[in-house]
């Protein structure tokens, strides 16, 4: 598989990285400690064409692919893995699956102002009672003839407490199952739409993650997302691009993590020279150099199975993600280590690295959820009667 990018990635690529290290990473600190939402950022991604990289021209986007959007969000995630949550909610979450299964006339209204920034997008699958069982959802939707009703309450949404655009799955009949499950453009400012709590958590501060109730609300009909019962396979499809988002996230986290521990190592000096000559650390360093660029490999090979289009990836985007955040959750360790006390010190990147990284293993299927999913794919791949 060849991964040399192409001028267009290369620009990209160097576009986000400026911008991460120029606009991004000097806020950062104080975005944690605030918890304040980067509207500001969101803005200048989506005039920089970060809000929809592989979006076509056409519709308002840079025309770029997945690999470059994934390299993005590596960049980003490495300056402020809030930041890096909030591109990857948007595009993997939102934008994605109106690209894959909008209408025109849906994708001329939509994926225009979620691809030049000016809205934001987001993802409401996950409610009080379904989590990893993500088909046992008890929003309801209606028929009423003119519009569709939606009743439920989602939560933990990620980019909630801003979003614009949110694309809402619910069931029709719950006795159906998955079958029974549509899904739905919904605007936040639809009759019945409201924000409900948001959550105070350990790390990716900066980032929104809030209930969203839903009572009575209207949507248009217009506004079903892919063919009716078929909701399920929609919010499966999206998990498998948006699952190569976090694993880029994740990768972003560690190498912030590593880069800061091989400086800290450096200068850091012990028994009269550095801690950077004691072979325990060099050790630390060699494994998480390593996992971090193996993690990297299998994030490319799913981004590029997208762009390929040939195939499912699902399971090679399971592994991606499995991988990646369990290495990069190694390499924050290692890192804050090698710091010694100072990497418990909130003054020291190294301290919410640690944090940040942490949900990695756990949104868009946990890491349990991944192997499941990686397992039952190379089972049904088996030749091998059982
Ligand atoms: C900050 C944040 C942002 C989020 N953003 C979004 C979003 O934008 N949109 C959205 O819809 N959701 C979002 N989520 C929800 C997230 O995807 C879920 O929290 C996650 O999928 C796990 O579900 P759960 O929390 O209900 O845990 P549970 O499903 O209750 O799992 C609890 C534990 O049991 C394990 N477990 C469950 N089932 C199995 C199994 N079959 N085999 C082995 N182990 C199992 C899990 O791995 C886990 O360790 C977000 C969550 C957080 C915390």
């Amino acid at each position: 598989m060849d991964f040399t990018l192409s001028d267009t990635e290369q620009l990209v690529l160097d576009t986000a990285r400026e911008f991460a290290l120029n606009k991004v990473k000097p806020l950062a600190r104080e975005l944690d400690r605030t918890g304040r939402f980067p509207l500001e950022l969101v803005r200048e991604m989506g005039e920089l064409g970060l809000m929809g990289v592989y979006v076509p021209e056409t519709l308002g986007g840079a025309g770029c692919s997945a690999l470059a959007y994934n390299m993005a969000v590596l960049e980003i995630s490495k300056a402020c893995a809030s930041t890096g949550v909030i591109l990857s909610a948007h595009t993997s979450l939102c934008v994605d699956p109106i690209l894959k299964n909008g209408t025109d006339a849906q994708k001329e209204k939509y994926l225009r102002p979620l691809a030049s920034g000016q809205k934001l997008g987001a993802y409401a699958l996950t409610e009080p009672a379904s989590g990893s069982d993500a088909s046992h959802l008890d929003t309801m939707f209606a028929d009423r003839g003119t519009h569709y009703e939606l009743n439920g309450t989602k939560l933990f949404v990620t980019n909630g407490g801003f979003a614009d655009v949110v694309i809402v799955y619910a069931t029709s009949d719950k006795t159906q199952g998955h079958k029974g499950i549509s899904a739905l453009i919904v605007e936040a400012d639809f009759p019945g739409f409201a924000r409900g709590k948001s959550e105070h958590k350990l790390g990716i501060r900066a980032s929104s993650t809030t209930e969203i109730i839903l009572t009575n609300c209207e949507v248009p009909k217009e506004n079903l997302l892919g063919a009716l019962g078929k909701g399920f396979s929609v919010a499966l499809e999206t998990l498998d691009g948006g699952r190569i988002g976090i694993a880029s996230q994740a990768i972003g986290i560690g190498r912030a993590a590593l880069e800061a521990g091989v400086k800290h190592v450096k200068t850091r000096e012990q028994f009269g020279a550095p801690l950077a000559n004691l072979q325990a650390i060099q050790f630390m360093i060699a494994d998480s150099a390593t996992e971090l660029d193996a993690a990297e490999l299998l994030m490319l090979r799913a981004a590029k199975l997208k762009d390929l289009g040939q195939r499912r990836h699902t399971k090679e985007s399971a592994m991606a993600k499995l991988f990646a955040s369990e290495a990069a959750g190694r390499a924050c360790d290692c890192a804050l280590q090698m710091h010694g006390g100072y990497g418990f010190i909130e003054d020291y990147d190294v301290e919410r690295h640690y944090r940040d990284v942490r949900i990695c293993r756990l949104y868009e299927g946990t890491s349990e959820i991944q192997r499941v999913v990686i397992a039952a794919n190379v089972l049904k791949e088996s030749v091998v009667p059982l």
